[in-house]
């Protein structure tokens, strides 16, 4: 199609622009909501496209909007920039440019676009949800679709992401002298530890998939004194948000035990938790065809991928969401939030592979807004998946 074409070049064009800044953004790895750097230079590179940017949407600073188009159907991408405290280990960087020349491509077509694109700059993937904080603000309203693509060392159109669910814990006991008065004490630590045990008892009758881990941030004041106070943490992940909060259910009450048995006081907050990934597979197939016909084979996910947990399953709760992942390095290379991985997303191979995904991206976005019956089919889709 000449148009697919036309965005195609366009998106050719802005190559030198997106790799120059996601090598800028590279070396500036800001943690969640700290994304000040990202922000400016991506909203920069926006405004010299002539788009106007919108700043500090849902009340979150690092947050950007863009638009172009006619009103009609609206699809958004969406542009992650935050990094890891090892660096951009989770390839960040490639997510914001590739959603920039994807924009941008779309952008470049004008009174073509037989809709309207939306940009969206969303903070804090890693561990804020900065996507179910602008959701909650209404910064996805009118938006009829959405997508984004993450690095990894795989290439699939669908990708399963597990539902969390991250408690924190705390126990306050009682203090005593370690050696000269032990028996007046309670230890909030050994608390913290059966809870650990049981835990790892309990994990054995999980449901396939599932994953629960936890760290002691708070393990005691003093070797010599029996810890008054301790605190933990636990991410509870499972392939729907109902099991993950079945299985933050079993460990407040390992956590109650634990309290019961040591003679100390328990108490918990939840502090946040993502929803599982519900991928729209008629929007993700359109893009498995358009990346097909730019090279690369892109199918569906095997149900038993190693996978983590994002915000965007909480984007794909609320509309038709794609967030097909593609390949900056051979299998086994690297793992995300591996430091190794942070060298791999600053690569020749990853920047090539940005701007192959930018443009079946933009490719897919123009398809949904040029063709109803695409619309349609994804809308179908996500209200039978969201009814079940
Ligand atoms: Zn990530």
């Amino acid at each position: 199609m000449p148009v697919h074409d036309e965005i195609c070049r366009a998106i050719d064009r802005l190559e030198e622009r997106a790799v120059g800044l996601g090598r800028q953004i590279h070396a500036r790895p800001e943690l969640k909501f700290q994304e000040h750097f990202a922000a400016e230079v991506l909203t920069g590179a926006l405004r010299n496209l002539g788009v106007p940017v919108e700043r500090g949407v849902a009340g979150l600073e690092t947050s950007f909007r863009a638009e172009a188009g006619k009103a009609g159907p609206t699809v958004a991408i969406l542009a992650e920039y935050d990094a890891l405290p090892n660096g951009h280990s989770c390839g960040h960087n490639l997510i914001c440019t590739a959603a920039l020349a994807a924009f941008g491509g779309l952008a470049a077509i004008g009174p073509q676009l037989p809709g309207r694109i939306v940009i969206l700059g969303t903070p804090a993937e890693e561990g804020g949800g900065g996507k179910i904080i602008m959701l909650d603000r209404g910064a996805l309203k009118g938006v009829d679709a959405a997508m984004m693509s993450h690095p990894v060392d795989g290439e699939y159109a669908t990708f399963p992401t597990l539902a969390t669910r991250h408690l924190r814990l705390a126990f306050r006991g009682r203090a005593a002298h370690a050696a000269a008065a032990p028996w007046a004490g309670a230890s909030a630590l050994a608390a913290v530890i059966q809870t650990f045990q049981s835990v790892d008892s309990a994990r054995l009758h999980f449901r396939d998939g599932s994953r629960l881990h936890g760290i002691i941030t708070n393990g005691g004041q003093a070797v010599n004194i029996i810890p008054e106070k301790t605190e933990s943490e636990f991410l509870c992940r499972a392939h729907t948000t109902a099991y993950a909060h079945e299985i933050a259910e079993r460990v407040l009450r390992c956590a109650e035990a634990a309290a019961q048995a040591t003679g100390t006081r328990f108490s918990h907050e939840v502090v946040g938790g993502y929803k599982n990934m519900i991928n729209n597979v008629a929007i993700a197939h359109r893009y498995a065809r358009h990346s097909e016909t730019l090279g690369v084979l892109t199918p569906d996910a095997p149900p038993d991928l190693p996978t983590g947990s994002t915000d965007m399953g909480d984007v794909s709760h609320a509309i038709p969401a794609i967030h097909p992942i593609f390949r900056i390095a051979e299998p086994g290379a690297g793992n995300c939030h591996e430091e190794r991985f942070a060298q791999l997303a600053d690569t020749p191979r990853a920047y090539k592979a940005m701007i192959r995904v930018a443009k079946a991206m933009a490719l897919t976005a123009y398809d949904l807004l040029a063709e109803p019956a695409l619309m349609k089919s994804a809308r179908d889709e996500f209200a039978a998946c969201v009814r079940t």
